[in-house]
C-alpha cells in the first residue's frame, strides 16, 4: 500500500496539475519588444489559434506547420488589409506552449502592429496575454519545468556572454535534470524503504535493503552537500559580483571608477573627502558581471556627512564579493611590510575564507624607476594579486582588467564547464531543507524508527520537486512568471 503510494505520487500530481492547467482562452501578444522597428512578431496561443489564422488571412487552409508562408493579412470585421507578412502555424502539443499556436511577423510600424493586435482582440475567445503567460502555459503543459522556465528569464535578461551561457544550460533543463534525477533516487530508495516496512516480517526481505538505502541517501547527502558548497558562483554570474572599490581619500578611487566605466560617473578632484555617497555602475569584463561601488575614502573625520559616507564605504565592503583596494603607489613604501600594513587599514576584518582581493597601486606614472621595487615587493608572497595603474595615462589598465576578469572566473566559475551552478536563492533554500532531511534519514542505525526515515525521505523529495514545480509550487509562480514581460 505505501509502496503503491509512494510509486504514483509523483505522477499522480503532475498529472492533476496538467488537468487543471487546461485552459478555454486563447492569448495574444506582441514577442518581439516594443518600439518601431523592421519587423514585430505576434504570437497566440489557445485553441483559438486556428480560426485566427484562417480569419486574419483569409484562407480556410493554414500553411504547412512550422513552416513561414507569405499572407495578405485582413481586418476580419473590415477585410480591410493590415500588411503582407509571414505567418507559422505552430500545432500543439508540439509547441513552445504544448497548446496550438501561432506567429504573425508584420512590419513593425505601431499602427500595423496595433492593427493587428486590435484585430485579434475583436475575434471570440481571444484577449492579450498576461506577462508570462506562454512560459506558464508551456510550464502548465509540461514544457518547461521551474528551473527551465527561470533559465528562460534569464537569458531574456542576460548582458554578458557569461550569464547567456548560464541562462542557457539551464533554460536547455541541465539544473531540472539534475535534481529530478536526484529526485528519483529518493523514489527508490523510499520505494525500498517502504517495501521492507510492509513486507520484512512475512516475506523474505533481506536485511541489507536497510544499509543500502542508508548508503544511497548518504551518497546524495553528499552530493547535495557539494553541490551547496559552490561559493554561490552561479548566483553571483546570474546577479553580478559586487566589487567594492576602497582605498584612503585622494588616491584615485573615483578615477579608476570612471576608467573602467569609460565615461566621468564619479567626480575627480584634488580635494579629500569628495566622494561621500556610493556610485554604483554594471560593468562587463571579459563576459562576466560586476557591479562596481566607489566608495567614501576611508579616513577618520569630524564632518558628519563624511562620516556617514565613510560608514556606507565601511558596510559595503563587508557586503562586498571582490574588493578593489587601491593605495597611492608614489606614498606606499616599497617593501611586502609596509603594504601589507596600507592594505590591512582599507580591507575589512579577517574574513573567513578571507574577501577576495585585487590590489591597485595608482599614480604609477609619478614613480621614478617605473616602480620596479614596488612590483618586486607586490611578487615577494603574502599580498593579494596587484596592478601597477596609472589613471592619469591609462598605462597598466590592460593588466588590471586580466587581473579583475581572472578573479571574476574564479568567483563565478566558466559556465561551459563542469556541473549546472545554484543560480538562485530560491533553490538554495529547498536544496538546505533537502539536506537537512536527508542528515536525519538514518534508516541503518540501531533502533531506528523506520516510518520516521521514511517520512524524512519525502520532505527530501517534496523540497526537490519544489524547485522544478513537480510538487505543490503554487505559491512560486506568480513570483517567477511576474519576472517575465508581456509575450514571453
Ligand atoms: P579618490 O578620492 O580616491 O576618489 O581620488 P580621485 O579619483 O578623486 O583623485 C584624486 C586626485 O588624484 C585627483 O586630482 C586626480 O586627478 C588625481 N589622480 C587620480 N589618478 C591619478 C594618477 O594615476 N596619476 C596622477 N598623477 N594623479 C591621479
Amino acid at each position: 500500500m505505501a509502496l503503491r503510494r509512494a510509486l504514483s505520487a509523483a505522477g499522480g500530481r503532475w498529472a492533476r496539475r496538467l488537468c487543471s492547467a487546461a485552459r478555454g482562452d486563447t492569448v495574444f501578444a506582441v514577442s518581439s519588444g516594443h518600439g518601431k522597428c523592421g519587423v514585430a512578431v505576434i504570437r497566440a496561443s489557445g485553441p483559438g489559434c486556428r480560426a485566427a489564422l484562417q480569419s486574419l488571412t483569409g484562407r480556410r487552409e493554414l500553411p504547412p506547420a512550422r513552416v513561414l508562408a507569405l499572407r495578405r493579412i485582413r481586418d476580419p470585421a473590415t477585410a480591410e488589409p493590415l500588411d503582407r507578412g509571414l505567418v507559422a502555424w505552430f500545432p500543439g502539443p508540439g509547441s513552445f506552449t504544448g497548446e496550438d499556436c501561432c506567429e504573425l511577423h508584420v512590419h513593425g510600424g505601431p499602427a500595423v502592429v496595433s492593427g493587428v493586435l486590435q484585430a485579434l482582440g475583436r475575434l471570440p475567445g481571444l484577449r492579450p496575454a498576461e506577462p508570462g503567460e506562454f512560459a506558464r502555459r508551456a510550464f502548465h503543459h509540461g514544457k518547461l519545468d521551474l528551473t527551465a522556465a527561470e533559465g528562460l528569464a534569464d537569458l531574456i535578461q542576460a548582458e554578458t556572454e557569461a550569464q547567456r551561457r548560464q541562462a542557457l544550460r539551464q533554460m536547455e533543463g541541465e539544473l531540472g535534470r539534475l535534481y529530478q534525477r536526484w529526485s528519483e533516487t529518493l523514489t527508490q530508495a523510499l520505494a525500498h524503504l517502504e517495501a521492507y516496512i510492509d513486507f520484512s516480517e512475512d516475506d523474505n526481505v533481506e536485511e541489507e535493503v536497510l544499509s543500502r538505502v542508508a548508503a544511497t541517501v548518504r551518497a546524495l547527502e553528499r552530493e547535495v552537500g557539494a553541490h551547496l558548497r559552490d561559493g554561490r558562483r552561479g548566483e553571483l554570474l546570474r546577479g553580478g559580483v559586487r566589487v567594492v572599490i576602497a582605498g584612503p581619500p585622494n588616491v584615485g578611487k573615483s578615477s579608476l571608477l570612471n576608467l573602467l566605466a569609460r565615461r566621468p560617473a564619479a567626480i575627480v578632484s584634488p580635494v579629500a573627502g569628495t566622494t561621500r555617497d556610493v556610485v554604483e555602475l554594471a560593468l562587463d569584463v571579459g563576459g562576466y558581471p560586476a557591479v562596481l561601488s566607489d566608495t567614501a575614502g576611508l579616513r577618520a573625520t569630524a564632518d558628519p556627512v563624511e562620516r556617514e559616507g565613510v560608514s556606507r564605504a565601511r558596510e559595503r565592503l563587508q557586503h562586498a564579493d571582490l574588493v578593489l583596494a587601491v593605495l597611492d603607489a608614489s606614498a606606499v613604501p616599497a617593501e611586502p611590510g609596509g603594504l601589507a600594513a596600507a592594505l590591512g587599514a582599507v580591507l575589512p576584518p579577517a574574513t573567513d575564507p578571507p574577501k577576495p582581493c585585487v590590489l591597485v597601486l595608482n599614480k604609477a606614472d609619478l614613480l621614478r624607476g617605473g616602480g620596479g621595487a614596488l612590483r618586486a615587493a607586490c611578487a615577494r608572497g603574502g599580498l593579494p594579486p596587484a596592478a601597477l595603474l596609472s589613471c592619469t595615462t591609462g598605462a597598466g589598465l590592460a593588466g588590471l582588467l586580466e587581473l579583475l576578469r581572472r578573479q571574476l572566473e574564479r568567483l563565478c566559475g566558466d559556465p561551459r564547464a563542469g556541473g549546472p551552478s545554484l543560480t538562485q536563492s530560491r533553490h538554495g533554500h529547498h536544496l538546505r531543507a533537502c539536506l537537512g532531511a536527508l542528515r536525519r534519514c538514518r534508516p541503518a542505525a540501531p533502533a531506528a524508527d523506520l516510518a520516521l526515515a521514511a517520512e524524512e525521505l519525502r520532505q527530501a523529495r517534496r523540497h526537490l520537486g519544489r524547485i522544478t514545480g513537480h510538487v505543490g509550487a503554487e505559491d512560486v509562480l506568480d513570483v517567477i512568471f511576474r519576472d517575465f514581460c508581456v509575450g514571453k
